[in-house]
Parts: C-alpha cells; structure tokens; sequence
C-alpha cells in the first residue's frame, strides 16, 4: 500500500523524499517548517501550536502570551482570570500582606490590585 503523498502545510506543495516533518496534525518541508512570526526554523526545536500555527517559544512568550497584570511578565502556565485582566497563579495575592488569593474567596479591590479581607 502506497502512501499517499504529504503535502506541506505551509507552501501546500506535495514534500518529495521523505524528509516530511510531522507536526501539529500535518506535514512540513524541514525549511518551511517555521515560526509563523519571527521565521525561525523550527525543526527539532520546541514550539507551541496556537491555533494551528507554530510558533517559536520566544513569539510565543514576547507575543501571544497574556501579560501578567501585577508583574508584566508572559504567563506561560495557566493564567488566573480576575478583575478583568489575567495574572499568574502566584502573582494574584493581597496588595498588602501578599497572601495569595483564592478567586473563591472574596477580597476587596485597590487600584486595580485584590486585597484581602483582613487587610
Ligand atoms: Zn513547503
Ligand atoms: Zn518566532
Ligand atoms: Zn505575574
Ligand atoms: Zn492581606
């Protein structure tokens, strides 16, 4: 049974030579397989799937990354959602005593920033 031809995900051209790159559900000519912003090659590196499209760890932290509200910084692990922004797990704490809030727990709003109910 032959296989039947890869076709490249980028260029949508067939990819001769068995040099296919799989990634991401789909085939890529090695050269073609690249950052959708930055361009980089991304064979054999790591690279994170938005939306069906690769992307570099360094576009993806720079770019698509929601920022943390407290600290700036990229959220790369799961963002806690609150008060209309996001914020790292560990950044969503008390303005004062920096306990760290639960977003079931209530707690009063300062400039923006959470403050616990002892504070
Ligand atoms: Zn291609
Ligand atoms: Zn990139
Ligand atoms: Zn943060
Ligand atoms: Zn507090």
């Amino acid at each position: 049974m032959a296989d039947a031809p890869k076709i490249c995900g980028t260029c949508k051209k067939v990819i001769e030579g068995g040099k296919a790159v799989a990634a991401m559900n789909g085939h890529f000519h090695p050269d073609h397989f690249t950052c959708w912003s930055c361009k980089t090659p991304l064979m054999g590196k790591q690279f994170v799937d938005v939306e069906g499209k690769p992307y570099c760890t360094d576009c993806h932290a720079s770019k698509i990354c929601p920022k943390c509200k407290a600290c700036g910084k990229p959220i790369t692990t799961k963002a806690t959602i609150a008060l209309d922004a996001k914020w790292h797990q560990f950044c969503f704490k008390c303005k004062k005593c920096g306990k760290p809030m639960m977003l079931d727990q209530q707690f009063r709003v300062e400039e923006g920033l959470p403050k616990c109910l002892t504070c």
